[in-house]
């Protein structure tokens, strides 16, 4: 009986493979797997198997009509491919094409991005800096003495004795005025990093653009009425700047520079704590002493410094009051940019 199975399916096999179009392999199904096809047939005579057997007889009976199964749709497919590369039903010209998700500028990026676009409107050239600075850049050119109390205020993440992370993109200045003589006309954005517990308002890496400008004759004036004009660009016409004393070891004098609410324009709300004002960026003249630790003569030459924090600036543009969301690459976060 064995044999007899393993006889037909060889045959089954070999019509199969020769068969030539789909006619031929539905008379094959038929005269295989029909209703009085051979398969069907020994499968109905199994009752008169002797029953010792049965079981290894019918095992076999169910192979063989799943092979044939098997080796017909095979068969099927290929001649139904046949002449074209896919079949009609792969490919459905009348179907929509399929869209490639397109990447996005992440909001930090496009928000520093706007802010050196503004500058570079008013005449300002880029300039880099290394993440990586000793305590003479970050620090002691800047007018930080060593044991200087605003040291303090900036926690700083030390790589060895004398290296550290930038705390500030300030020590571009230092860079930028050892390399080039005055005039100078720059801004400057990057990574800063500062050893602080994280939360709402805070991160241990955040991003600043620094501004600095240098020529003759600069005063105060002109530091106000850049970024004024810089506001007023960047959150509209109807937004007030208001400039208030400070202190900061490389500029004197020092200032903060609060604008008028953005939220509420001034009228009081959660944001600015119902005082109409948020505090927006630290400013101030240039300190004589930065000057001379670059060798330039503070008699002849004067000017202006700002840095900002591109996340507070961000965080009131789009009205995002948790920093730690532009980091945590939620795309349901980052898609409403
Ligand atoms: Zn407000």
């Amino acid at each position: 009986m064995i044999d007899r199975l393993e006889a037909i399916q060889k045959e089954a096999h070999e019509a199969v493979q020769t068969a030539g179009d789909l006619k031929t392999l539905e008379d094959l199904r038929v005269k295989y797997l029909g209703k009085s096809g051979l398969v069907t047939e020994i499968l109905k005579g199994l009752g008169q198997v002797p029953a010792e057997t049965r079981p290894q007889v019918g095992k076999a009976c169910n192979e063989m009509k799943n092979k044939i199964t098997l080796q017909l749709d095979l068969k099927r497919e290929e001649l139904e491919g046949k002449g074209s590369v896919v079949t009609p039903r792969e490919w459905d010209p009348t179907l929509p094409g399929r869209v490639t998700p397109l990447g996005k500028t992440h909001p930090l990026t496009a928000v520093q991005k706007e802010i050196c676009d503004i500058f570079k409107g008013f005449g300002f050239d880029l300039a880099e800096g290394p993440d990586v600075e000793s305590d003479y850049y970050n620090f002691l050119a800047l007018n930080f003495p060593p044991d200087h109390p605003a040291r303090d205020a900036q926690d700083t993440f030390y790589l060895g004795r004398d290296v550290l992370m930038r705390t500030h993109t300030s020590p571009i200045q230092i860079h930028v005025m050892e390399k080039f003589k005055p005039p100078h006309k720059f801004v400057a954005p990057g990574r800063v990093y500062r050893h602080e517990a994280i939360d709402a308002t805070h991160h241990h890496l955040f991003h600043q653009v620094e501004g600095f400008l240098v020529d003759e004759g600069i005063h105060f004036g002109h530091l106000k009425g850049i970024l004024d004009s810089f506001i007023k660009k960047f959150f509209g016409p109807r937004i007030k700047t208001r400039f208030r004393p400070s202190f900061f070891p490389f500029t004197e004098p020092s200032a903060e520079m609060d604008i008028s609410c953005v939220f509420c324009e001034g009228k009081g709300c959660r944001i600015c704590k119902q005082s109409g004002w948020v505090e927006m960026m630290g400013c101030g003249m240039i300190d004589p002493a930065v000057f001379k630790n670059c060798g330039i003569d503070s008699e002849k030459w004067t000017g202006f410094a700002f840095g900002m924090g591109v996340e507070r600036v961000a965080m009131f543009k789009y009205d995002v009051d948790d920093i730690r969301l532009f980091y945590q690459n939620d795309l349901r976060f980052l898609k409403q940019f």
